[in-house]
């Protein structure tokens, strides 16, 4: 059989959705920040970069924020703000108006065609050197003794646990059930949000500034006593 023609990268990435282009982008952001060379490149199925990109969206631009502070400047295709919000209970005539519940607030927020953003981000990507082939399917890994051996996030930090010794403690932000993926570590603490005010109390407590206070309001298989969690709101 021919060989077949290959092409080498430091890093691959499946998929030119939002995640995909901003993990690129960010990647070569923090190379040129450092001053190493990263290859990386984007291999997605749809012919072109958002012909697989079902959703319009109300777009929180936060991350965008962080990825280029200057987005605006760029051109984003973030060109209308999001004005009013309502939130309605629809039986089948009638519609009853409901107080928006506070995390569904759109204040901030644009409404977008996602496909367009991820046309941006892909000139972004590009731009910084990032190689994008649309039309290209990832059909499957390829292991080649020890030349690729992917781990997913979780075995990594489990290799990390195993290696660590009794007074490690597993943070939980947001939920508490992934702990349970931890049998062997003997203490947990559990925040239940990943907003900044949570994430500070969290810390603040960590440092022994603060009280752990609240209850955790779940029962957990197989974890016999959970203790305190916090409120995010109090801090
Ligand atoms: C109808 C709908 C409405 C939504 N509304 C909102 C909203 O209002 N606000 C909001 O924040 N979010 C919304 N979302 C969610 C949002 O669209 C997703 O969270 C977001 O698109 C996820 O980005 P992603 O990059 O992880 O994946 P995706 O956007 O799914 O991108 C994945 C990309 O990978 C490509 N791909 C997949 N497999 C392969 C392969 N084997 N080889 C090569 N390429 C591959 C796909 O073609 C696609 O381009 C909505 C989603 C839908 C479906």
């Amino acid at each position: 059989m021919a060989e077949r023609e290959s092409m080498e990268y430091d890093v691959v990435i499946v998929g030119a959705g939002p995640a995909g282009l901003a993990a690129a982008i960010r990647l070569k952001q923090l190379a040129a920040e450092h001053q190493h060379e990263v290859s990386v490149c984007v291999l997605e199925k749809g012919s072109e970069v958002g012909a697989h990109i079902m959703s319009g969206a109300v777009m929180e631009p936060r991350a965008l924020n962080e990825l280029f502070p200057d987005w605006k400047a760029l051109g984003a295709p973030l060109n209308t703000p999001a004005q009013d919000d309502r939130f309605l209970f629809l039986t089948h005539n009638k519609a009853y108006r409901l107080p928006t519940p506070p995390q569904m607030h759109n204040e901030g927020n644009y409404i977008v065609s996602l496909g367009n953003v991820c046309r941006w981000l892909a000139q972004q990507a590009e731009s910084l050197g990032v190689e994008i082939y649309p039309g290209f399917a990832a059909a499957e890994v390829l292991y080649a003794e020890g030349a690729v051996d992917l781990e997913t996030g979780a075995e990594v930090l489990q290799g990390i646990l195993d290696g660590a010794g009794d007074r490690t403690a597993v943070l939980a932000m947001g939920s508490p059930y992934p702990i349970l993926d931890y049998p062997k570590i003997r203490t947990y603490v559990c925040a239940f949000s990943s907003v900044s005010t949570s994430e500070r109390a969290t810390v603040r407590a960590l440092l022994g500034e603060i009280p752990f206070k609240g209850r955790l309001p779940v029962t957990l298989p197989g974890v016999a006593r959970v203790g305190d969690g916090l409120e995010s709101t109090t801090h």
